[in-house]
């Protein structure tokens, strides 16, 4: 078998790729996906009468095409949510994002926060050009915050320590607030939304799975071939070793498995694409899903659970997303805890120190029936951000570019995106491929329409 495109994976990514290279005209491409479905880490798993994804996976759309291009996937099947996201510490709730909404938390604790903001204000400490996470925050939000979020909370997340991690992946993703907007929100409970991401879609049947299966819908039958996983690509002879496919030569490669897994499979690589392998950095997420027999609580998506006593980092309800992820008078719930990449974990030992710690936050009662149980691990969760990241990066996509293959969405590029992202990325890598004019976006008043 031979095509012109081969890529390797059926998540966003890859979809995306292999429908905007045949929107440009290039028919001859596969996609060879190693799962019964499509979707990867944007899919969802059904079981009984529950629906899980990979925990939240909420739709935030900022650029006109992929806007456009994603309400139309989903069109007739998409809501949108005001977020209702919580911080739970020091016994109480308070509104996220921690740095802007502090009321609610010891006098003592608000005094430290606010004040530590404010020095940050009008002492400000100098950074270097490039900053460690840990001095930035402390520079950014004060020592108060620091101490009482962003340091917890980010060490259970990233499970290193956070002077270890540059700030290269949180510019959009971490909001500075003001400091009338700090004084106000330790003063008030404030409702206003601050941040980023204030609202999300999510769609209204099917979990998101039915985002990739809208894409894949898009294209002709056989060009995806699901249970497929490739096992070895020699990237001098161009060919690739398909399970049930067998060779498969091509023309130009795009891979989106993760970074460290495609170059283990990978050959021949030179030494010093070999050094920049073992640079690579990532968690693994483990996420557990329930169902229990009690509706959620309606004011709350989510909730961050930055203390140590709890082994989760953040909690959510996904049938307040979409009450059709499960039964009528039940919650669909999903836990998240983050272990090193590669880290041996006792799945047993995490369960049940998960089902003590719901409990003793108070998510789950002695009452409750547990009427679903699934675990959905990312095995490349999020990609590390360490010094070491960027020039080992920068020396494999140096050796990728002298041989033509692209590497790309969140885990072939290997940075920390979003949805949306990851199916511009596809796009953007058609664009290259095919050459010539891009594929515009659609016009304005075809974009409101689809809204
Ligand atoms: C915990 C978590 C929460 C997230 N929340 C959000 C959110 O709220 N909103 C948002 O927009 N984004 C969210 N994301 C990001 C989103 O999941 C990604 O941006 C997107 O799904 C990445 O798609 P991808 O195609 O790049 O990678 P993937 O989805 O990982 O696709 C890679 C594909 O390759 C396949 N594969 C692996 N090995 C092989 C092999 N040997 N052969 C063939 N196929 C193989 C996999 O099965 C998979 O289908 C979240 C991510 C995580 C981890």
């Amino acid at each position: 078998m031979k095509v012109d495109v081969l890529i390797l994976g059926g998540g966003l990514a890859g979809l995306s790729a292999a429908y905007h290279l045949g929107a440009r005209g290039v028919r001859s491409r596969l996609v060879v996906e190693a799962k019964a479905r499509v979707g990867g880490t944007a899919g969802s798993v059904t079981t009984g009468e529950f629906t899980f994804d990979y925990t939240g996976h909420l739709l935030h759309l900022h650029d006109p095409y992929g806007r456009s291009l994603i309400l139309d996937l989903l069109k007739g099947n998409l809501a949108t949510h005001e977020r209702k996201a919580w911080i739970y510490s020091q016994g109480a709730f308070t509104r996220y994002p921690f740095q802007a909404n502090t009321r609610g938390l010891p006098a003592s604790t608000v005094a430290e926060c606010v004040a530590g903001f404010l020095e940050t204000v009008h002492r400000p400490r100098l950074l270097t050009r490039n900053p460690d996470f840990l001095s930035w925050s402390r520079a950014t939000f004060g020592d108060g915050i620091t101490r009482r979020f962003m340091r917890p909370y980010n060490e259970k997340l990233w499970r290193r320590p956070l002077s270890s991690l540059t700030t290269e992946w949180q510019g959009r993703f971490v909001p500075k607030p003001s400091p009338s907007e700090v004084v106000y929100g330790a003063l008030t409970d404030k409702n206003a939304l601050f941040g980023y991401n204030t609202s999300f879609r999510y769609p209204v049947r099917g979990g998101i799975q039915s985002l990739p299966d809208a894409l894949a819908g898009r294209l002709e039958a056989g060009v995806v071939r699901l249970e497929s996983p490739v096992v070895a690509v020699d990237l001098r002879e161009k060919v690739a070793q398909v399970k049930g496919l067998g060779e498969v030569g091509y023309e130009r490669l795009v891979n989106t498995l993760p970074l460290n897994v495609f170059l283990d499979l990978a050959s021949p690589l030179p030494a010093a694409v070999k050094r920049a392998r073992k640079d690579l950095r990532w968690n693994t997420v483990w996420n557990l899903n329930i169902g229990i027999d009690r509706p959620a609580p309606a004011d709350k998506h989510w909730i961050y659970y930055p203390e140590k006593r709890f082994p989760f980092y953040r909690v959510g309800y996904s049938s307040n997303f979409s009450p059709n992820l499960a039964p009528a008078g039940h919650a669909a719930v999903y836990i998240e805890a983050a272990r090193p990449g590669g880290a041996r974990v006792d799945r047993d030992k995490l369960e049940a120190a998960m089902i003590r710690g719901l409990r003793e936050a108070g998510l789950l009662r002695r009452s409750d029936e547990i009427s679903a149980k699934i675990w959905m691990p990312v095995p490349v969760g999020y990609v590390v951000y360490d010094r070491a990241r960027a020039p080992a990066v920068e020396a494999v996509f140096r050796h990728f570019k002298a041989l033509g293959v692209e590497s790309i969405g969140r885990y072939g590029a290997w940075k920390y995106s979003f949805m949306e992202e990851t199916i511009l990325d596809g796009k953007r890598c058609a664009d290259r491929l095919a050459g010539g004019p891009a594929v515009e976006p659609a016009p304005v008043s075809e974009r409101r329409a689809l809204q």
